[in-house]
């Protein structure tokens, strides 16, 4: 049976028929655009249209696509080896990378565990909280608490802690672990801070804490659950919470960590160190499906000295060596690369565009953070319309729900910027 190769047609034919799409339906999918391929901030489709790029493949394609420094790596590693088994080996690029992440990330984070996507790096993280609580003997801490219009990914525990609502709990509730919710965080960044904002938290710890094993929450920035960001202060107080009450915290970096919110991690506007902090998605400048999740000396020493005696976990694509290696040139290039000030850019570029869409009668809320620009409408959008109105207008704009947000690669250009400003003032003031 030979399989030859195909024209657009065939292809988005044997797609619909066999190939489910991120959340969506098996029978009645929306329309999916074929890419030739990608360089730059700019996508190719197969019918020749090129699209500017103002998602980044999802936070991660910081340095944009293509790019020959990441291609070099990933090519010089694949002609040592694509993989080998971590138990009982090691390799220079998951050494190397270990070393950049203990160095880069808040001070106190010492001991890195690879895993293979943010997801699971999210599964780690509770494991670890559950495991470390276990060893020293306190095995009532079982619970997590969380704030509203989280998202931490998809699979079984990290779907846990996500927004009930948007996260659907209700299709799972028979057998998803029931955790502790309290509202978000209403205060914004930069406006005052009140220490209302986090009294049911507060309560909440006072409560619970024989309980909690550990509070985890997207640092600053809540991402898919709702493009939210909320006071630095929050995070401050919820450090000091957690310590007095012998709750861990995790910190979810996933999508805020290597600059995106405009500090490096988002966990520095806050100046703390969370217990357990995860990273995934632009890690590896969006080459590859790579994650990690960072721990104390202290919590790896207490997992390490109960009952166990080991943390148990061990992906089979543990600490891939061309993830690491591509991950390693992803954080060189954007330590060389001036991300501060190219952030900066993007921030004011996105808030002096995206304001025309402040007085329009659809709009919600304009808000921008670092590379992250928010337009929330009242109602949701209809995906399939807005979708074709975006690519029309030649740029690569994903809305969901009631957000339509831009958070491009940061290497970005200002033209390019303006065309993706541009689109969605249009599209929204037209829908
Ligand atoms: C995307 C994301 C995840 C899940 O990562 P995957 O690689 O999709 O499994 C977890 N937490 C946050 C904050 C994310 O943005």
């Amino acid at each position: 049976m030979t399989f030859n190769y195909m024209n657009t047609e065939q292809l988005l034919t044997i797609d619909k028929t066999h190939i489910w799409h991120p959340y969506t339906s098996m029978t009645n999918p929306l329309t999916v655009y074929p890419v030739h391929r990608a360089e730059g901030c700019t996508i190719y489709l197969t019918n020749g249209n090129e699209l500017t790029d103002g998602m980044s493949s999802w936070w991660a394609a910081v340095h944009g696509y293509n790019h020959p420094v990441l291609n070099k790596a990933v090519e010089e590693q694949i002609t040592k080896m694509a993989h080998i088994m971590f138990g009982g080996l090691t390799h220079e690029p998951a050494v190397l990378l270990s070393e950049k992440l203990v160095q880069l990330t808040p001070e106190g984070l010492t001991k890195v565990f690879y895993s293979d996507s943010g997801s699971v790096a999210v599964e780690v993280a509770m494991k670890m909280a559950l495991q470390y609580w276990s060893s020293k003997g306190e095995k009532t801490k079982a619970k997590f608490a969380t704030i509203r219009n989280g998202y931490h990914g998809d699979t079984w525990h990290a779907m846990s802690v996500c927004d009930p609502d948007t996260g659907m709990h209700h299709i799972f509730n028979r057998s998803l672990p029931i955790h502790y919710f309290v509202p978000q965080p209403q205060i914004r960044f930069g406006e005052e801070w009140n220490c209302e904002d986090i009294r049911p938290m507060a309560e909440l710890l006072e409560q619970k804490h024989n309980e909690i094993a550990a509070v985890i929450l997207e640092p600053i920035v809540q991402g898919a659950g709702g493009m939210w960001f909320y006071s630095p202060q929050y995070l401050t107080e919820l450090k000091t919470l957690c310590a007095q009450h012998n709750i861990l915290l995790i910190a979810d970096e996933i999508a805020t960590g290597f600059g995106r919110s405009g500090e490096l991690f988002a966990c520095n506007y806050a100046n703390i160190t969370p217990d357990i902090m995860c990273l995934g998605k632009a890690i590896t400048g969006g080459y590859m499906s790579f994650a990690a999740t960072l721990t104390t000396d202290s919590i790896a020493e207490a997992i390490s000295s109960g009952e166990a005696g080991v943390f148990m976990h061990g992906p089979t694509f543990m600490a891939n060596p061309l993830a690491c290696a591509v991950a390693n040139a992803s954080i060189d290039l954007l330590l060389q690369s001036n991300w501060q000030a190219r952030i900066k850019n993007i921030e004011s570029k996105l808030n002096s565009n995206l304001k025309a869409c402040a007085n329009m009668s659809g709009v919600a809320d304009v808000r921008v953070l670092g590379a992250i620009g928010v337009v929330e409408l009242k109602k949701p959008v209809n995906m399939a319309v807005i979708q074709k109105m975006f690519v029309d207008r030649g740029v690569w704009v994903r809305p969901f729900g009631k957000l339509v947000y831009l958070m491009p690669p940061f290497v970005i250009s200002n033209e390019e910027l303006d065309k993706l400003c541009t689109a969605v003032v249009e599209v929204i003031g037209q829908i």
